[in-house]
């Protein structure tokens, strides 16, 4: 007879699990960062600041001048899959918000030392918010604030020995990568006022990034990349069905002044910045047919049904699927080899069915 035993396959005990899961949402600086401004976005601020010191490998904070949290949601706050934005899976077909997971946060305490000072319009005083490595609330106090939230991250990755390591090494490309990051959003957000600021050993703030809050895609172009490479740019205005709309900028035929593959190309889904690979290879493929000697910029915003996306695919939410990939694909193919033929017709098509 067999010897029963105790199964050799067992549950992997709570706390190293959320690590595991934390590590994977929150890869790195740019990551973490990027969680945050999309709080605040969603929180309907109007006003963004990052903060960080020595770029961010002592700490980062991200000042908003949204909704603020209300009392009754501190404890839960930044527990694992507790969210404000998303209670039924039907819901993410829907979906119109950055966040909807709840894991940011949780993510971050475990990663980091998180504090929250935070106000709604309901309270007169604000409250800064302590929470351990587990997302317990573990400290309250009153505190002076303006109506809305501050997150303050410090010692990212202290307790991921490997990913520690790597994040100090890499500290200057990632601080780059947070800046390209930071310039997606500041392109995206209408309306929103984003400044970002490092503060180094020697006290010294400099601002790395600051942008006005203007109304359109033009006027934050112009903020971000300045008005000469504006003006090597064309708008793209591409209907590809009813409800399949393209709209942005791409650089003229003679006109390209990305320097390198992929330098200023920014693509968007319902104003989500977002990883289009795809796309980016098929707008450098044309654009060769009009330039073989330099890179177009590209910054294209994918307006589509909500419902024909899934923006659930990677921990970092970058990574997108469509419903219908292949036919969103070919009908861009046809709209930019027109615009980037030879003979060169318009930068607006309307794709016959
Ligand atoms: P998600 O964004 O997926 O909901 P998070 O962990 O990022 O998950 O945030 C958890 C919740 O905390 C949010 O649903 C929201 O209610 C609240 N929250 C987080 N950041 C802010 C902020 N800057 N302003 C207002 N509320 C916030
Ligand atoms: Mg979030």
């Amino acid at each position: 007879g067999s010897i029963i035993t105790s199964p050799s396959i067992k549950p992997i005990n709570k706390s190293a699990v959320h690590r595991i899961c934390s590590g994977q949402v929150i890869l790195d600086l740019p990551s973490a960062v990027k969680e945050l401004v999309e709080n605040s976005l969603d929180a309907g601020a109007t006003s963004i600041e990052v903060t960080l010191k020595e770029c961010g490998e002592e700490s980062f904070q991200v000042i908003d001048n949204g909704c603020g949290i209300s009392p009754n949601n501190f404890k839960v706050l930044a527990l694992k899959h507790h969210t404000s934005k998303l209670t039924d899976f039907p819901d993410l077909q829907s979906l119109t918000t950055f966040g909807f997971r709840g894991e940011a946060l949780s993510s971050l305490c475990n990663l980091g030392d998180l504090t929250i000072e935070t106000r709604t319009k309901s309270e007169k005083v604000a409250t800064h918010l302590t929470f351990d490595h587990s997302g317990l609330l573990i400290d309250e106090k009153k505190t002076a604030r303006q109506v809305g939230t501050t997150v303050t991250v410090k010692k990212l990755f202290s307790n991921l020995p490997v990913r520690s390591k790597e994040f100090h090494r890499n500290i200057r490309k990632e601080f780059g990568k947070l800046i390209t990051l930071l310039n997606a959003y500041a392109l995206t957000a209408k309306g929103v006022r984003l400044v970002c600021t490092n503060t180094t050993g020697s006290n010294k703030s400099s601002v790395v990034l600051k942008t006005q809050g203007s109304g359109s895609l033009k006027d934050n172009i112009i903020t971000v990349f300045g008005v000469s490479t504006f003006t090597c740019l064309e708008p793209v205005n591409l209907c590809i069905s009813d409800d399949w709309k393209v709209e942005g900028f791409l650089s003229k035929p003679g006109n390209g002044s990305g320097r390198t593959l992929g330098d200023r190309q920014y693509f968007f889904v319902n104003g989500r910045p977002v990883d289009m690979p795809k796309v980016s290879k098929l707008v450098n493929e044309l654009y060769r047919c009009a330039n073989s000697k330099q890179y177009p910029i590209a910054i294209m915003n994918f307006v589509v049904p909500t419902r024909v996306c899934d923006v659930n695919v990677t921990p970092d939410k970058r990574k997108i699927f469509f419903s219908d990939e292949g036919s969103l694909l070919k009908s861009l193919r046809e709209a930019l080899v027109k615009i980037y033929s030879p003979q060169h017709a318009s930068f607006t098509v309307q794709n016959s069915e």
